[in-house]
């Protein structure tokens, strides 16, 4: 095996998980990926620049799926999906219209994400997702418009409206798609009852989860 090729994309629990893109437009304080050097429980996930086409991911999936079928495929990595929209949505596309066999059509797809697509694309693009996202989990943190500035140190562009911007898509992935998801990071300082309820409010089902350091690297 080269260990020096980046790793497109790498099985965790029942998922096969997509490395689209190192590109962020946000610095979480809690990113494991510089504490982690880019390493992902064994996978390197620095593409170094060179991101993979939708062809190259569909054939490292049904390779994988070949090889052992898995329950959902994940759109996740160390960096943020929805800065290759038009690549994710195309991988997408290509199983649903069944030219990925022998991936099935109706394989689940998830999206993990900052909620920032609508602001960094300057128009909504949760109706673009509908028939091929099942299911979205925002990282959204917490209910205080200034903690989330703190906490995921978006870039410039968005650092003044980019908590309503994430609010806004979760509300619309909550009517348009089938399933969507708030998450918070378990970081003892953020009001998690205020957090569950904005969740709540915005029609998303609301997850608390540890911070990836305390989960070990397994
Ligand atoms: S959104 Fe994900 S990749 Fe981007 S900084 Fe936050 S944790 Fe890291």
């Amino acid at each position: 095996m080269d260990t020096n090729k980046p790793t497109i994309v790498y099985r965790y629990r029942d998922g096969l998980y997509v490395n689209l893109t190192n590109r962020c437009p946000t610095a979480c304080v809690f990113c494991i990926k510089t504490a982690w050097k880019m390493d992902y429980r064994g996978s390197d996930l620095n593409l170094g620049g060179a991101e993979p086409a939708p062809a190259e991911i569909i054939a490292l999936a049904k390779k994988e799926w070949e090889a052992s079928q898995f329950r959902e495929l994940v759109f996740c990595g160390f960096g943020e999906p929805t800065m290759r929209l038009e690549a994710m949505l195309a991988c997408a596309r290509l199983i649903r219209n069944g030219r990925a066999e022998p991936l099935p059509r109706n394989l689940r797809i998830r999206l993990n994400t900052n909620g920032l697509a609508n602001a960094v694309w300057g128009r909504n693009v949760v109706p673009e997702m509908k028939g091929l996202i099942d299911s979205v989990h925002v990282s959204l943190n917490t209910a205080d418009p200034a903690q989330w500035a703190a906490l995921m140190r978006p870039m410039e562009p968005w650092a003044a409206t980019g908590f309503e911007k994430v609010k806004e898509f979760i509300r619309e992935a909550a009517l348009l798609l089938p399933e969507a998801f708030a998450t918070a990071v378990d970081s003892g300082d953020v009001d998690l009852e205020k957090f569950k309820e904005l969740a709540a409010r915005l029609g998303a089902e609301p997850r608390v989860r540890p911070r990836l350091e305390e989960e070990g690297k397994k």
